[in-house]
Parts: C-alpha cells; sequence; structure tokens
C-alpha cells in the first residue's frame, strides 16, 4: 500500500515537506509545502514553471507537477520538521520525457523488460572550501601527497562525521570516511543499491554535504577541478547487473571472475565512451580533470584513454574482484539521475550487440600510454563529447529521442556562452600576434 505522507507527517513530527527533482543541469528545485498540504500533493504533485528550470521547455508551457515518490522520504538530519521527497515530474498527465528522474526510470523499465536489475554504489569526491570557494579552508592541510592525511581528516572530524552520522541514521550502510588526493579534498561511503536508490541518495548527499557544510560556516564543492595543480573530484562508479538474487557479472570461470554478459556491458560502455561525457562529464570544467596532466600529488587519477584493466586504477574501467567493475570516468558535476542512466543504457546496448570489450591493458596508463597507438581517446572538451552524444542512435533510442535534443540543445548554448568569453590568456597570447 502507498505511504500516506499526511500519516507520516504526524508520525515523524514532519512541520514541512520538501518536493524535490533534479532539473537537467543538475540543480535541485522545490517547493516547501506545510503538512497540512501534503496529502493533495501527494496525489496531484507540486506545481512548477518548468521554463524557470533547466529543462529546456517553453515560457509557453502548462504548469509542470511534481509528484512526490514516497519511498523517498528523509526527515533533513540538519532540520528534522523538514521531510525531503524526490519527485518525478508530469505535465498534461505524462511523464516529462526530458525529467532525469523519468530517464533513468525508462532504461530501468528496458532493464527489467530483458530480466535485468543493475545496482551501483558511486564515491562521491568533494571540497571543503571557505565560503566563497577561491582556496581550501583548512590552511594546514598543505601536504604533498595529502591522501588519507590523518590529521587533516580529523581537523574536519565534525562536518564529517556529523554528514556520516545522519547516513548511519538514514540506514544508507555508511562505512568508511577519508581525506582524499587533493589538499582539501575528501571522500564518504556509503554501501551499493539499486540505481534508482542510489541516484536518489547520490542527489540527496550532494544537498546535505553543502547544507551542514555551510552550518559549520565552509562550502562543499563537487566542481570537477576548482584548483587546477590539484587531483579533480570524481564520481566513481561501481556497476554490477543482478537478475533477482543472482549477479550476473559474476562468473567464476570468466576472466578476473567476470562473466561474458559482464565483458559485453563493458564492450558497451567503452563504445559509447565518448557520447557518455557529455552525461559523465557535463561542464567545461569537467575537461580539465580528464586529460589532465600530473598533478602535485603525482596522479590525476582520472582516465585519459577509453581502456580497462585488473585492479589498476590508471585505466577508465577498473575490475577490481569478481562480479563488478568500477567506471572512473564520471566527476562530482555528473547528474547523479543521467549517470546512472548513461552507464545503464551503454551497457544494456552491449548486451544486445554483444559488442566485444577488446582486450584488457595491465600496464600503468599514465607513465606507458603512450605505447598503446590504437586506444581510444576521451573527447578533449564538453563540446567534441555533445557532437558524440547527439548522435549517438543507441543511447537516443534507449534514453529517448527528446531528452538527447533537449539536453544537448541546452548544454550547446552552456558551451556557446563560455566561448563567447574573452579571456585573459586569450589576450595575453593574441595581442601582439
Ligand atoms: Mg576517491
Amino acid at each position: 500500500m502507498t505511504k500516506q505522507l499526511s500519516d507520516c507527517a504526524s508520525e515523524l513530527g514532519l512541520k514541512y515537506f520538501l518536493i524535490s527533482y533534479t532539473d537537467l543541469f543538475g540543480s535541485q528545485r522545490a517547493k516547501l509545502v506545510p503538512a497540512s498540504a501534503i496529502a493533495g500533493m501527494q496525489k496531484n504533485g507540486a506545481g512548477f514553471a518548468g521554463f524557470a528550470t533547466w529543462l529546456d521547455l517553453s515560457p509557453a508551457d502548462p504548469d509542470m507537477f511534481a509528484i512526490p515518490d514516497p519511498d523517498t522520504l528523509i526527515a533533513l538530519p540538519w532540520k528534522p520538521e523538514v521531510g525531503w521527497l524526490a519527485a518525478d515530474i508530469w505535465m498534461e498527465g505524462a511523464p516529462v520525457e526530458q525529467g532525469p528522474r523519468n530517464v533513468l526510470q525508462r532504461v530501468i523499465a528496458q532493464a527489467k523488460t530483458a530480466g535485468y536489475e543493475m545496482k551501483s554504489g558511486v564515491e562521491c569526491e568533494f571540497f571543503l572550501t571557505n565560503v566563497d570557494g577561491s582556496a581550501i579552508a583548512d590552511g594546514a592541510d598543505r601536504a604533498i601527497k595529502p591522501c588519507y592525511d590523518q590529521s587533516a581528516l580529523m581537523r574536519r572530524y565534525d562536518v564529517i562525521t556529523e554528514i556520516c552520522d545522519a547516513m548511519l541514521a538514514l540506514g544508507w550502510e555508511a562505512y568508511q570516511n577519508d581525506h582524499e588526493d587533493a589538499n582539501g579534498q575528501f571522500e564518504m561511503n556509503w554501501s551499493y543499491d539499486t540505481a534508482l536508490v542510489t541516484a536518489d541518495r547520490h542527489a540527496f548527499f550532494k544537498f546535505m554535504t553543502k547544507s551542514i557544510a555551510e552550518k559549520h560556516g565552509l562550502r562543499a564543492t563537487f566542481m570537477p577541478k576548482p584548483f587546477l595543480g590539484l587531483t579533480g573530484s570524481g564520481c566513481h562508479s561501481h556497476v554490477s547487473l543482478w537478475h533477482r538474487a543472482s549477479n550476473l557479472f559474476e562468473d567464476e570461470a570468466g576472466e578476473l571472475g567476470v562473466s561474458a554478459l559482464g565483458y559485453h556491458f563493458i564492450g558497451g560502455v567503452i563504445e559509447h565512451a565518448d557520447a557518455l561525457c557529455a552525461l559523465l562529464n557535463p561542464t567545461v570544467n569537467s575537461y580539465k580533470r580528464i586529460n589532465a596532466p600530473r598533478t602535485s600529488s603525482g596522479a590525476t587519477w582520472a582516465p585519459n584513454t577509453v581502456t580497462y584493466s585488473g585492479n589498476n586504477r590508471t585505466h577508465m574501467i577498473r575490475i577490481p574482484e569478481p562480479g563488478r567493475f568500477e567506471m572512473r570516468l564520471a566527476d562530482g558535476s555528473t547528474n547523479p539521475y543521467l549517470l546512472q542512466a548513461g552507464i545503464l543504457a551503454a551497457g544494456l546496448d552491449g548486451i544486445i550487440k554483444k559488442t566485444p570489450s577488446g582486450p584488457r591493458l595491465d600496464i600503468n596508463m599514465y607513465t606507458e600510454g603512450h605505447t598503446v597507438k590504437d586506444a581510444k581517446r576521451l573527447p578533449l572538451n564538453l563540446l567534441d563529447a555533445l557532437r558524440a552524444f547527439e548522435v549517438s542512435a543507441a543511447l537516443k533510442s534507449a534514453l529517448g529521442e527528446s531528452f538527447v535534443k533537449s539536453y544537448a540543445r541546452l548544454k550547446h548554448a552552456e558551451w556557446n556562452e563560455y566561448a563567447a568569453h574573452l579571456s585573459q590568456w586569450e589576450r595575453e597570447t593574441t595581442l601582439d600576434c
């Protein structure tokens, strides 16, 4: 039976609900609704003017309604009288085709028809900076190799544990927190789940981390490369495909314990990697993380080529153990829903077409990459990624033609806005031409 949100309000002492949806650029949009009005909103949705957010709608379009999914209800750990709800967006009685949560559910339904359920976990890296974002917040965090720095981690104990305690209370099975490879950078891990649950949690994690950091006078940013010389923020995703309780990627007889089906899925991800960049690396800044020169810590930890390996972090895909792989391409700016949707769509295409994964490479790609002559390179900028994305028949068919069109249109506009800027570098290198 569907959970009645009005009952939840009295049981949990909720005074307000945030009915929240994520737009194409990953921004979360919400209405704050008093508990007395939630029953009607649960049925009919909260009204929005869709054009006012990044959805490629028109100001002439009718009202858009965000219908909350009651299973996603979370009492805000830092404001427990408010209940957060992920919502699906609808217009004139139909789901909005380019709504990111709708897109993900569409691909999940395709997988389900074929007998598959994707499970995934995400590793969200982020920086804690000063309020204007111009510098990391901890002036003492200056080690050349700062990864796992115990003292720098403990100086942020109050913020990190407030977030981790919240995840534990929410039943996410949080299991570790660390200082990452860049000064001021952290990562917090919780358990994997089905793609939709992980996407909702990923969206909420970003909101929660920013909110709790703000409470402590800091700023949390998931920007892929906020500081040029330092390692960027990735969003590594661990992926497996299931049928009921059995992991279809697991096969004792397969290479590295991965089944033929798993390698076809990987083949699909490899084949569509350049197009996927539009979703997994969706900002101008993303391309300063991938294809980046070596950072001060010694490695970028980000891929440059479309290759896969065993337990080796210098490739786009790593197979750390039997039954799953890690996609290391995405960064902190990826939309939580489109990340999952993109990987699943590419993987399903690989399964359908039995796409070969190609040979596994066991070399250090950072130092020996030049010895591999035929490895596909990643797009060098957002424009190249968009061009690959908008002509991808496989992604169009799985994610929806109108979604691809809308997303590409908005992102092209963003690229054009960026390209219209006259930079100081451009002036300095060209004035005397
Ligand atoms: Mg990491």
